[in-house]
């Protein structure tokens, strides 16, 4: 991370649901063209911290800053005006529309497009609105899903309609980028494609996080590990560190 700017931190996220401490006094820091993995076991904590820092969950306790602003308990469509992008861990139920307009609408809902919420569509609007077709064209080409810019998102394959939804998530041009198990569904070749796509991403300045299962595709595309045990971190570090850092391997790698 040394020469990367800190993009996101977080100090001392804790959520608790009733009596389930589920994120235990998480810190972390995210810089501009690194990735970080989050790992842990099921249940570890990981989809509730990336909510916490999206907004789409508020913390119990703790902070967010993202650009040095603090976010802490903004909604997720103010935090995504911050710069944030996101996935979810289960594929996104897309409406009846074709993949090009599931795209754009994600940078529309995200707010980024803030002319085109007026009723009149002004020159300046259609202006953006073309900036924006152009846009979600190069970022399909670039995902490999051009050829599916036409078909209906919801009859794709689990594996594509997880790729439309990060093609949805970097229109907009995001300062920084969660992906919440973004390997489920893929084949091999996908998950190539995608650890490529993240290491180029990286090198381009965006700040990547992604909590992922999938140890190769961990090892391959992380620059440091982060991994989380019973709602609390156990450990950070690269990923050679944490291979072979016994307390990892025994709470999770060795399972
Ligand atoms: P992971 O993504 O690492 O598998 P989660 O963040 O989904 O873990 O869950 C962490 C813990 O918090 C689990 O014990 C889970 O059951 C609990 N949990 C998550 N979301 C909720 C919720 N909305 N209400 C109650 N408990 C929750
Ligand atoms: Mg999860």
């Amino acid at each position: 991370p040394g020469q990367g700017q800190l993009v996101l931190e977080a100090i001392g996220l804790t959520k608790r649901f009733g009596g389930v401490t589920a994120v235990d006094d998480v810190s972390l820091q995210i810089f501009s063209g690194e990735v970080l993995a989050i790992i842990g076991p099921n249940g570890a904590g990981k989809s509730t911290l990336v909510n916490l820092l999206s907004g789409n969950l508020p913390p119990t306790e703790g902070s967010v800053f993202i650009g040095g602003e603090a976010t802490t308990g903004k909604p997720a469509y103010l935090v995504a005006n911050h710069g944030l992008s996101r996935t979810f861990q289960t594929a996104a139920l897309f409406a009846e529309m074709d993949v090009a307009s599931t795209v754009k609408v994600g940078a529309h809902l995200r707010g980024s497009v803030g002319m085109l919420r007026s009723a009149l569509p002004t020159v300046g609007a259609l202006r953006e609105e073309r900036r924006l077709d152009a846009e979600v064209w190069a970022v399909l080409e670039r995902l490999d899903l051009g050829h599916l810019a036409d078909r209906e998102a919801n009859t794709l394959s689990l594996g594509q309609q997880k790729q439309i939804e990060i093609a949805r998530a970097l229109v907009g041009r995001p300062s920084i980028l969660l992906l919440d198990e973004p390997c489920a569904g893929l084949n091999k070749a996908e998950k190539k494609n995608l650890m490529l796509l993240l290491r180029q991403l990286g090198a381009e300045g965006l700040a990547v996080l992604v909590i992922e299962h999938d140890m190769e595709f961990v090892m391959s595309s992380a620059d440091r590990v982060q991994v989380l045990n019973f709602g609390a971190t156990l450990r950070v570090g690269t990923p050679a560190d944490i291979q072979s850092d016994p307390s990892v391997i025994d709470a999770y790698l060795g399972v």
